[in-house]
């Protein structure tokens, strides 16, 4: 078995059709008909965007314009008058046009592969990816051809192309493995344009596979399964079968208004960690992002981000979301969220110690960046702002007091932002849901935290597996602790969601439709799981089941009876 990054979910299971790199060796030389060298490279550069304008077309109708548009944005990148007077000089000096396209390509590789970010780090592959095509032009090298792949073809390669993934038949190509790459690459994005299951990074894989082995990808996994026995075969076979009906049941819900059965609507949005996982959030169907756990933001770094950095984070997932929600916890450090640069003491009790909005009240300066880089971003979209681990109603004032601080600062510098934000708080320890009544009175709204809410209250230790058995959102302590938040909520007319992994637990979501909760944030592959339950109850039967549940005095009565229904 090979394990590698699942890049495009689902099951394939056929025959190895193995892509052999070619070679794109050059002898550099001088040249001395510089002008001769320049046409044979222009040459190669209109044929490479004819070639590309021909695959984007091919890409167009097999997997959608967007896709299109990502190679299309080659023939931008190459027509790049920097990069192209670049190249076009060192010809212009005697270089070979080989040698020129080479050496100037590099040198963008290796500025965009040093970047922190992943897209800048895809403009590097970008890159490699023209290089190698217009290189391929210059030696009268073709690309093997994999549009007549016969029917139950996996491709197996170092990487794929663009170009090469434009020319698959999704119909007889049924899986994808490549040795480089990761969920953002492209080729996993037109892999799961394609809806072709593909595991990227696997190691060697063109050296262990040979053409015509028969293969299992599992690119839900992100494993591949060379040469499997009967019982495998059969055993993939059916979950394959499986995950196409859950795909086609799922499938009828995108784009459909989140509702009940009997119409109430409720909002379904995402949880991410960073600006990308927004694009996914928007790929599966959410109405907005409920939580952006910004901690990430402060992670594998030797130091605190920026107001600038963060400026233009929370920018970047409001311009994705555009008018959608999107609301942003400040940073929540401490507990299991260890960033080594912060300097905080090691504790006996992390949980019940120096932590999230505690820790930012007490380090004003590095909450006040925070805050304001939040603020600014706000004039892009609909930011809300939401404090975690809250415990008193003076964290919530100590944190609208610093906000209007910020407030008078930026219209002191002329510096836009949403003068309505609103401050909401996270409802994830038992003091917030206990003085949840007057929270409620204060904050713009609320998001129920159920993974630390869950702990908090059971005294569990989320980590600790000898105590896991009371870990259960379906604790009676944690269901009339959920009960009473959102009631507290309704009673003001403030928003109640929930954030915790308990929100796409299918058998919580008739309690949480009695109970009214308003939102549901959810990971991005949840959400149309998530849309299709909630459509499944009326309040009426959601009703009659929250009763029976909140008679009952165990998790496994609960649960059993959940389970039955
Ligand atoms: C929670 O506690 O439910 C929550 C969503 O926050 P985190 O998992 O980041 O602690
Ligand atoms: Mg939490």
């Amino acid at each position: 078995m090979y394990k590698g990054i699942g890049g495009s979910a689902g099951i394939g299971i056929g025959k190895v059709m193995l892509i052999v790199e070619q070679s794109l060796d050059f002898t550099p030389k001088t040249v001395s008909d510089t002008d001769a060298e320049l046409q044979r490279y222009r040459n190669a550069v209109s044929k490479f965007c004819q070639n590309t304008e021909q695959q984007a077309e091919q890409l167009k109708e097999s997997a959608g314009e967007k896709e299109a548009e990502i190679i299309m944005g080659h023939i931008l990148m190459i027509q790049d008058p920097y990069m192209n007077s670049e190249i076009e000089n060192s010809i212009k000096g005697g270089s070979c046009a080989e040698q020129a396209l080479t050496d100037i390509c590099n040198m963008f590789i290796t500025v965009f592969s040093s970047a922190d970010d992943e897209l800048t780090q895809q403009r590097a592959t970008d890159v490699k990816d023209i290089k190698n095509a217009v290189l391929s032009i210059l030696l009268g090298i073709e690309e093997q051809n994999i549009s007549d792949a016969p029917k139950g073809t996996i491709i197996v390669a170092k990487d794929l192309t663009p170009s090469m993934t434009a020319g698959i038949n999704k119909d007889n190509v049924v899986g994808i493995i490549t040795e480089v790459g990761g969920k953002t690459s492209h080729s996993a994005i037109l892999a799961r344009a394609l809806e072709i299951p593909a595991v990227l990074s696997v190691q060697n894989i063109t050296s262990l596979l040979k053409d015509g082995d028969t293969v299992i990808v599992d690119g839900s996994d992100g494993i591949a399964i060379a040469n499997p026995g009967e019982d495998e075969i059969l055993n993939y076979s059916e979950k394959r079968n499986a995950y196409l009906k859950e795909k086609a049941e799922l499938a009828k819900f995108i784009g459909k208004a989140t509702a009940t059965k009997d119409g109430n609507s409720v909002e379904l949005v995402g949880n991410i960690g960073t600006p990308e996982d927004a694009n996914k959030v928007l790929e599966c169907d959410g109405e907005g992002i409920g939580l952006f756990r910004t901690e990430f933001l402060f992670m594998d770094r030797d130091k605190t981000p920026t107001e600038e950095e963060q400026f233009e984070t929370y920018k970047k997932v409001a311009l994705i979301m555009k008018d959608k929600p999107v609301i942003i916890r400040t940073l929540d450090v401490g507990g299991d969220k260890d960033i080594p640069y912060l300097g905080l003491s090691k504790e006996d009790n992390p949980f019940m110690g120096f932590r999230a909005v505690r820790y930012c009240l007490k380090n004003i300066d590095l909450y006040r960046t925070q805050l304001r880089a939040l603020l600014r971003a706000s004039a892009y979209g609909e930011i809300k702002i939401m404090i975690p681990l809250v415990v008193d109603v003076e964290e919530l004032r100590s944190v609208k007091a610093i906000i209007k601080e910020l407030m008078a600062e930026l219209d002191g510098e002329s510096i836009k932002y949403n003068k309505d934000i609103q401050v909401g708080v996270m409802i994830e320890t038992p003091a917030a849901s206990l003085i949840a009544d007057i929270l409620a009175k204060e904050a713009d709204f609320f998001s129920i935290g159920t993974n630390d809410l869950t702990g908090y209250t059971m005294c569990v230790d989320r980590g600790n597996a000898d105590v896991a058995y009371l870990y259960s959102p379906f604790q009676p302590a944690v269901l009339r602790s959920i009960k009473h938040i959102i009631e507290c909520a309704n009673r003001e007319n403030i928003m109640v969601g929930m954030c915790g992994e308990a929100a796409a637990d299918p058998m919580l979501i008739p309690l949480l439709i009695s109970f009214g909760l308003n939102e549901f944030s959810v990971s991005a592959t949840s959400v149309l799981a998530t849309r299709k339950e909630i459509s499944k109850w009326s309040k009426e039967d959601a009703d009659k089941v929250a009763s029976a549940v909140m008679e009952m005095d165990s998790v496994a009565e609960i649960t059993t009876y959940l389970q039955s229904i």
